[in-house]
């Protein structure tokens, strides 16, 4: 399996920094945050994409790579999630909003996809609770650490269920 699409969900300092370094790998991104009241339904994303243009030190390798990321949000383009490579949440660090995403995501999500948590705090087993065998075969925690181009680790935790080759690709 190739990772050719990503969507992350949350644009926050962990999301945006994930998708910067991401797109230095030259992969394309769907960023979604929820949508926004005034201005444009994309805001709290498209802010996120200014914030990683203005970022000192950088995390673009080149400024121009901000082009393959696109801005969305959570209740328009949740249908992205569906052609989707590896999907990773990076939202707030509550259990009750990340396990309603990953419902929402096992109804939608395309087969075979990498779905990953940046938590830092919640245990793999308690995020994975409510899942089917087969998204727990697929979803583990891919903890990137801030900031995300600078930090050279990335904490990957799995549980026996996992499926080996995919970790190993991630
Ligand atoms: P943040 O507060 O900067 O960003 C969280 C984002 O999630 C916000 O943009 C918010 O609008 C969005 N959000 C909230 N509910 C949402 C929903 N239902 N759907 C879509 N978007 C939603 O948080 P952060 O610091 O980026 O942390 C994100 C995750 O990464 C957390 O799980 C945290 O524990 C983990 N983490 C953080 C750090 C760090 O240094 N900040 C390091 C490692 C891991």
């Amino acid at each position: 399996m190739d990772i050719k699409k990503v969507v992350i969900i949350g644009s926050g300092t962990m999301g945006s920094g994930i998708a910067a370094q991401v797109v230095n790998a030259g992969i394309p991104v769907s960023l979604l945050d929820l949508p926004s009241k005034q201005g444009s339904r994309n805001q709290i994303a498209e802010d996120a994409k200014k914030r990683i243009l203005k970022s000192r030190p950088p995390l673009l390798i080149e400024k121009n790579r901000i082009e393959l990321i696109s801005a969305g949000n959570t209740e328009d383009d949740f249908i992205l999630i569906g052609k989707a490579d590896w999907v990773v949440e990076a939202v707030v660090e509550q259990i009750n909003i990340k396990k309603d995403i990953y419902k929402k995501i096992e109804n939608i999500r395309k087969q075979d996809s990498i779905i990953s948590s940046n938590t830092s705090t919640i245990p793999l087993k308690v995020l994975s609770a409510d899942m089917s065998d087969e998204m727990k075969k697929d979803f583990c925690i891919t903890h990137f650490f801030n900031p995300v181009r600078y930090m050279g680790l990335l904490e990957i935790v799995t549980e026996p269920i996992n499926d080996k080759e995919k970790i190993n690709l991630l």
